[in-house]
């Protein structure tokens, strides 16, 4: 019987994960799962091109065809908000359950914001999801001060 994994969060991380199944032969199901509606981008760029205007959408990880090709469902826009570990399966926000045999959490981390002060009264902001970069980018928030 073939097994499924289901990779939840579908950053670098994630994504580099079920491209490493494939590559190591796995020929189960692989399912990648993250909230962003995005196709998996990279990071790094939102607070260098992105963020200067010079570059004007997110930065692929992985070609669409990617994921078809690898037999990877890609599945955005899904937040799961619980892991049910006695029924093997993952709970979303919208939507029926996920179930998997092995479960690979890909989540990263998320910046905390300054408690001792607000981040309008200081100018400092989080950059994150390129959602957050695009705010910056148009001028809907204050620009993050890096130094
Ligand atoms: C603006 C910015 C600039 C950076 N620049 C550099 C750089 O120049 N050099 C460098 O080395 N590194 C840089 N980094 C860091 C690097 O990008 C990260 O180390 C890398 O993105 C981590 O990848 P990850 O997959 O572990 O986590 P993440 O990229 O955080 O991916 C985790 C994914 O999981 C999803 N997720 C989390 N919880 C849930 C849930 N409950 N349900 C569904 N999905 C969920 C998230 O939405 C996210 O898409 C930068 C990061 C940022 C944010």
């Amino acid at each position: 019987m073939t097994s499924r994994v289901v990779v939840l969060g579908a950053g670098h991380a994630g994504v580099e994960a079920a491209a490493s199944l494939r590559k190591a032969g796995f020929d189960g199901a692989v399912t990648l799962v993250g909230e962003e509606d995005a196709l998996p981008y990279q990071r790094p760029p939102l607070s260098k091109d992105y963020l200067a205007g010079t570059q004007d959408s997110p930065l692929p990880l992985r070609g669409e065809g990617f994921y078809a090709g690898q037999d990877v469902e890609l599945r955005t826009g899904e937040r799961v908000t619980a892991i049910d570990r006695t029924a093997r399966r993952l709970i979303l926000r919208d939507g029926p359950p996920i179930g998997y045999d092995h479960l690979i959490l890909a989540l990263g981390a998320r910046p905390r914001p300054c408690r001792s002060s607000t981040q309008a009264s200081t100018g400092c902001a989080t950059c994150g999801p390129y959602t957050t970069a695009t705010n910056y980018a148009a001028g809907w928030l204050p620009a993050p001060r890096w130094s």
